[in-house]
């Protein structure tokens, strides 16, 4: 995500962009035309929002307005499209381009950022190619002139992802989708509480007419019993499948069915499988007490989630790079994200992709529809096919090749912690492997005489853990090295032949610790395996830990309510002081996601300069705000930014200098900061990393304990670094890439994104040198 060198504007001419959001609303959408607002005027541009989509492109008017800096002050906070959108039949038609091109010119614009799904992008590739046809013909017409004409020989566009579902190809997330996902999620967990009260079977159906990303996630992330997508349909005979799975899982011993059946399900002969069939099977053939829930447009609704918020600013500020720098060559660009990195594809590439989808589907071609679809989708369907059924005779391994897995949590708790244990135990499960959890990290390992502290788990011990905040089997931050000897001797003792760790910077340092302590013992000669899981996100050799994800999302949660008040009393900033240790990773994306007014971490520190800037500049802000509401601050202080500057010392400061003006209250949300349950996409990740570790520990079966010792691959970590996840080796993650003293990895990628979150909130700069 390193940020691009952006051309100077041409002499005496200030670009005109504009942004328009169509299709259906996505939460998120407001983000990203916050970001391209201020992201062009940053860039000494005008920038001008078009209203009701395409509609107001080809009615013009006052239906194209140019927007200043304070005009999108709070939309981040906002759920839908605060500047309309809609379906606009006339664009569709060639006079109505030509009238949209008419106003495009009259404003003096010739650079459109879209937000919307393929059908918006498509249409607005389609403009593009027309555009130089549609000028002429103005001019022939005598509706424009040659003169007025000449400046506007190209139009760039530039697409943005708007849209639930996230149905686009060549990227992993569209914005909007994570919102949406957890809607459903949120309204899962809550169904589920009643099926589990009542012995019930709820058939749910989610959104997606070609897509399945939001059934298949919402089903690994609450661990349903079956769920039906239209890219794989089930075997032919599904029904008897289905049937089997359910009442194999009731027979041993579950309560609750859940199955999660998308909008355009489909059986192998393109019939539609409706939730009713599946109701009526389950009720008939099974005598399960059955419901439907049709979640409906629950899943478009509401603000965005703090992924959403970071994806759509991230990437309408990269949206008015990619005008700024294209030339009349360029093919137009659709800004996409790959795992952890923002990246440009050809626009039109991507929408041809999408609809090869929908055909492959239609042609019964399902192993091209899945193909088609992100390597991540595929990924995700198969951790959840080996999570879901233990009974998979064809997945499990000759006994001489099982072995029996310890599963251990180390550091402080983390959203997702608990769905990445299910996924290996299911997977282990599956495999004909051991899982043997092993109860409150490394202390209770060696205290391994206490009834319970190294015990096997079964798959229904396991099966309700996906939703599950917090650590089920106890997590612990001592480390090995506290009693080697006796670490040591509990892993011969127990036979453990393989080691997942879940956790933080502690499970980081114990695999350290395990490591090096090999050359003297022998039973230390294991794969082994960390997870990183910490709402810190300070692990080295990932950019990306488990449960930073829901931290994120309480802490957003607890920024909005304090902005709310804060707007609501005028005249307010909030010091909040966030976790992260010695990573100002959470304070900066925490403040990228609500639009924080400065954002303190312990990389830059803090100093008087600084905060002397920081004052005036809330004093020019609070003097700009005429009263247009949404007038609260908020400033993140990471809680080891300073020593001397105190997140209390900072807020004084402020009430002295406001001179009565405004005044400062401080917030500290502590362990809220944890969030209760993970958000969906710790579960997801954690689902598919548990599996992917697994597999990564199976390589190592048969080989003897120097083969194993020998390879540096048998104590690795697993992340995700840029556009690829990736398994890293100790030794070297250990040795060049980690920052021991401040418990963080060396080289922090976020610190690029330090700039935009500075540039959006207009933050004054230090001079050079400083
Ligand atoms: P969603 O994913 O929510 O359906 P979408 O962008 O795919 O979003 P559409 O209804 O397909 O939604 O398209 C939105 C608008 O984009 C249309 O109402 C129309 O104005 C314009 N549009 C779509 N396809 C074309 C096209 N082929 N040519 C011109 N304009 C189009």
């Amino acid at each position: 995500m390193a940020p691009t060198e952006i051309p100077p504007p041409l002499p005496g001419k200030k670009r005109r962009i504009g942004v328009m959001t169509s299709g259906g609303d996505a939460p998120g959408m407001n983000g990203a035309v916050r970001a391209v607002v201020r992201m062009s005027i940053a860039q000494n541009c005008e920038a001008y929002v078009i209203l009701e989509g395409y509609e107001g492109l080809v009615q013009g008017g006052d239906m194209i307005k140019e927007m200043g800096w304070e005009d999108v002050r709070g939309f981040l906070s906002e759920g839908g499209t605060l500047i309309g959108t809609a379906r606009c039949k006339s664009f569709m038609e060639r006079p109505g381009r030509l009238a949209a091109a008419k106003n495009m010119v009259l404003k003096g614009i010739d650079a459109l950022i879209i937000c919307g799904g393929d059908g918006s992008l498509t249409g607005a590739d389609k403009f593009r190619g027309e555009w130089p046809g549609l000028v002429a013909e103005l001019v022939e017409k005598g509706e424009l002139t040659a003169e007025q004409v000449e400046p506007f020989k190209h139009l760039n566009i530039v697409g943005l992802v708007g849209s639930i579902d996230n149905d686009l190809s060549m990227t992993d997330a569209t914005i909007g989708c994570y919102s949406s996902l957890g809607r459903i999620c949120e309204s899962v967990d809550y169904i589920d509480a009643t099926a589990f009260s009542h012995q019930r079977a709820f058939v749910i159906e989610v959104m997606g007419r070609h897509c399945g990303w939001l059934a298949l996630m919402a089903g690994v992330s609450t661990g349903a019993d079956f769920v039906f997508i239209p890219e794989n349909p089930p075997s032919d005979d599904w029904e008897k499948e289905m049937c089997h799975i359910i009442k194999q899982h009731r027979d041993m011993g579950k309560r609750k069915t859940i199955v999660i059946v998308a909008e355009g399900a489909i059986d192998r002969n393109l019939n539609k499988i409706t939730p009713s069939m599946v109701k009526d099977l389950l009720t008939n053939q099974l005598g399960l007490d059955t419901r439907i829930t049709t979640l409906g447009h629950v899943q478009r609704g509401g603000t965005a989630c703090a992924y959403d918020r970071m994806l759509s600013t991230l990437q309408g500020a990269e949206a008015v790079k990619a005008v700024l720098e294209a030339t009349p060559e360029t093919p137009s660009p659709v800004i996409c994200m790959i795992e952890n990195k923002i990246v440009r594809r050809p626009l039109l590439e991507a929408v041809k992709q999408t609809h090869e989808v929908a055909e492959a589907i239609g042609a019964k071609d399902f192993d091209r529809a899945m193909s088609l679809r992100d390597a991540e989708f595929a990924e995700y369907y198969q951790a959840y096919n080996i999570t879901t059924s233990s009974d998979q005779p064809k997945l499990r391994l000759p006994e001489n090749q099982r072995i029996r897995v310890g599963i251990i949590h180390v550091g402080a708790p983390a959203g997702g912690m608990n769905a990445a244990t299910r996924a290996a135990v299911a997977y282990c499960l599956a495999r004909g492997h051991t899982p043997v959890a092993i109860h409150n990290g490394f202390p209770g390992l060696q205290r391994h005489h206490d009834e319970g502290a190294i015990k096997e788990i079964s798959w229904l011990d396991a099966e309700s853990w996906a939703s599950k905040g917090g650590s089920e089997i106890g997590t612990n931050r001592g480390l090995p090295s506290t009693d080697l000897e006796t670490t040591a001797m509990c892993f011969a003792k127990y036979n453990i032949q393989a080691l997942f760790l879940v956790g933080g910077f502690e499970a980081f340092t114990a695999v350290s610790e395990l490591r090096k302590a090999r050359e003297h013992y022998n039973s230390f000669k294991i794969p082994m395996v960390i997870l990183p899981a910490t709402v810190s996100n300070n692990v080295p050799g990932t950019e990306y830990s488990i449960g930073s994800d829901t931290c994120l999302n309480s802490l957003i949660q607890y920024c909005d309510a304090c902005r709310q008040s804060a707007s609501a009393s005028r005249r307010r900033v909030f010091i909040i002081e966030t976790q992260g240790g010695a990573s100002g990773y959470i304070a900066s994306i925490a403040g990228l996601s609500i639009g924080a007014l400065a954002v303190y971490t312990p990389e830059e520190g803090i100093n008087i300069k600084m905060l002397d800037r920081d004052i005036d500049h809330l004093r020019e802000t609070f003097a700009r705000d005429k009263g247009q509401g949404r007038a609260g601050k908020i400033i993140l202080r990471n809680e080891k930014a300073s020593k001397t500057y105190t997140t209390e010392i900072i807020a004084n400061m402020i009430r002295e200098e406001a001179k009565g003006r405004f005044e400062a209250r401080v917030g500290v949300p502590g362990h809220f900061q944890q969030g209760t349950t993970p958000s969906p996409m710790d579960r997801v990740r954690a689902t598919r990393f548990g599996v992917k570790s697994l597999q990564h520990i199976e390589q190592f079966i048969g080989k003897s304990k120097d083969e194993i010792a020998a390879d540096p691959m048998s104590a690795a970590v697993i992340g995700i670094k840029g556009a690829k996840v990736l398994f890293s080796p100790m030794e070297q993650v250990e040795s060049k890439e980690t920052d021991w003293k401040d418990r963080r990895p060396k080289d922090e990628f976020w610190m690029d994104l330090k700039s935009i979150i500075n540039t959006l909130s207009g933050r004054p700069q230090a001079p050079k040198g400083e």
